[in-house]
């Protein structure tokens, strides 16, 4: 290996032509004068690749690749422009997404009075008594500095019951009718691993409510999507990831319908992203017996882990930490699953050869998890279990020592930085420089992902780039420069080592022959590209499997 490798280098960086051993295979598309980087170590570089039936042909020079044109092939000269792998978006929730994008407002602006003037709209078009739901709400991107109060929607919609979901997921606002129908009053204790929010002065309810105590609201929200509309939202988010370069993503709290919608898009041609669909832990007993575990399907719609949740979420502020968050001396967060019940479901996934992915936030969080996948591996060992920690945010140096000893694999949130700035003040500056510990991972040899968990991060791969190599928000705070990365290193996170996170990294992930044809044209080099202007390089085309799934 060092040997071959050493020569490698020796010849340079430009790949000499490899040909995919197929030899009757003739190409059915090829691409040339590329500034191609292939994020394949043995050869980083290219200029052309031949595509056939979908995979990746050969790769290498224009002269090598234009010499196995055959007539009536298509040719398509990329003029100079820079490409790269297709990227993989690691942890995410697309389909719940797309149906949200269906049926809720979208409460990502930047006034109380403008979504309060949102949801009146919505409540204009809804029949008196029926729920208005709204989502990607954003207690601290508001101008008013505060989140928003039960007085606010009650006098928004008196009539209606409303019910808006937070940007993270974790948190959600009601008004005064929908709490009615919750079966809530301010006497209602907190649910366990939930919070009902009170108003300090008063003792009456605030309109917010956390974690656990979410489930009161499911169980009398009529939510039902048609597995038409379900198909439909895969369609919708599909256009949306592909117009950013996206070709594979996570879904990581997929449900039986989800790996439903995934097959129905994509029998109707309208699934434009490989989807690796996690499956939430209530559906795995179904699925053991079923016989159903990780790796089921095939490159486009393929089972992916089953899903714990650990602790709470990041930017709520809910995620568990052994030290308080800022300014407020007794808030450590909350921890959703015990050791005991992560362990009883860890267990029976583990026998029958899943994969887990724990979503594990502050530093007791990922304690937790790692304690219980030590024990399963310790007690029945399997030989490449690839535990995930979903997000794995704030770290230590022995946190990172055994997630390296288990082989096990973080997927931090690739646009936090960037976009979620002004949460950062409440971790600090010193726990910043341990947060998306991408420095620390790659150091110590582990694979981080790139991870938009989209809709509470966005999910432009432009921006994950942007965020992981300068640490920078959109108003110029750095938060944890320790952590930087450079943009080769960003480049591979958000390529072949999502696909390692799923057991694909030997199909596609980077440009190499034999691989799925999945790729972007970008307008610009993002090597040459000054840091803090990534996120403006446009992205002209997307190619999946040999084909345009977006063209500007
Ligand atoms: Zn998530």
């Amino acid at each position: 290996m060092t040997n071959g490798r050493t020569r490698r280098e020796f010849l340079g960086s430009m790949a000499a032509l490899t040909i995919f051993p197929l030899e009757q295979e003739k190409p059915d598309l090829l691409l040339h004068n590329g500034n191609i980087w292939t994020v394949n170590a043995a050869e980083p570089r290219a200029q052309a690749v031949a595509i056939a039936r979908g995979r990746f042909l050969a790769v290498g020079s224009d002269k090598d690749v234009l010499n196995l044109a055959v007539p009536g092939m298509q040719k398509i000269d990329l003029g100079g422009k820079t490409v790269l792998p297709g990227f993989i978006d690691a942890h995410s929730h697309p389909a719940d997404a797309g149906r949200l994008h269906l049926r809720m407002v979208d409460c990502d602006l930047r006034s109380i009075p403008a979504i309060q003037a949102a949801l009146r709209d919505r409540a204009a078009k809804t029949p008196a008594g029926e729920w208005v739901l709204g989502f990607k709400y954003d207690d601290t991107k508001t101008e008013e500095g505060r989140a928003l109060l039960i007085a606010d929607l009650d006098s928004a919609v008196p009539d209606h019951p409303v019910h808006i979901q937070h940007r993270g997921g974790h948190t959600a606002y009601a008004n005064s009718l929908a709490f009615r129908k919750a079966g809530i009053d301010e006497k209602t204790p907190d649910p366990p691993g939930g919070q009902i929010s009170h108003d300090p002065a008063t003792g009456r309810l605030s309109g917010r409510v956390a974690e656990s105590a979410n489930d009161y609201f499911d169980k009398v929200i009529p939510l039902n999507f048609t597995r038409d509309d379900c198909r439909e939202g895969v369609k919708l988010i599909s256009k949306m990831l592909a117009r950013t370069g996206i070709t594979s993503a996570t879904e990581a709290q997929g449900t039986p319908e989800d790996l439903r919608a995934y097959q129905d898009a994509h029998e109707a041609g309208e699934l434009l992203y490989r989807a690796y669909c996690f499956i939430n832990y209530h559906h795995l007993d179904a699925m053991i017996e079923a016989g159903v575990r990780t790796g089921l399907g095939n490159e486009w719609v393929r089972v992916g882990a089953v899903k714990l949740v650990c602790d709470g979420s990041i930017s709520e502020r809910t995620a568990r930490l052994s030290t308080p968050y800022e300014g407020r001396p007794n808030d450590y967060g909350i921890l959703v699953m015990t050791e005991d019940e992560m362990y009883s479901v860890g267990r029976k996934a583990h026998l029958a050869g899943w994969q887990i992915g724990t979503h594990s936030n502050g530093d007791v969080g990922i304690d937790q998890t790692l304690r219980v996948y030590e024990r399963l591996q310790r007690e029945s060992p399997r030989r490449d279990p690839r535990f995930r920690l979903e997000h794995c945010t704030v770290v230590n140096d022995a946190l990172v020592a055994r997630i390296k000893a288990l082989g096990a694999i973080p997927t931090p949130f690739s646009t936090y930085v960037y976009y979620h700035g002004e949460k950062m003040r409440y971790y600090g500056a010193e726990r910043l420089n341990h947060m998306f510990a991408l420095r620390s991972f790659i150091d110590a040899g582990i694979r981080p992902t790139q991870a938009s968990d989209y809709p509470p991060g966005p999910f432009e791969p432009m921006m994950a780039l942007q965020s992981e190599v300068t640490r920078t928000d959109t108003k110029g705070n750095v938060w944890g420069p320790k952590q930087r990365i450079t943009i080769e290193e960003a480049i591979r996170v958000g390529t072949l080592n999502g696909a390692y996170a799923s057991y694909e990294e030997n199909i596609k992930g980077s440009i190499e022959a034999g691989k799925l044809a999945d790729l972007v044209v970008l307008g610009r080099d993002p090597l040459r590209e000054n840091p803090s202007t990534l996120i403006t390089i446009p992205v002209e085309r997307t190619m999946m499997g040999g084909r345009w799934s977006f063209e500007a």
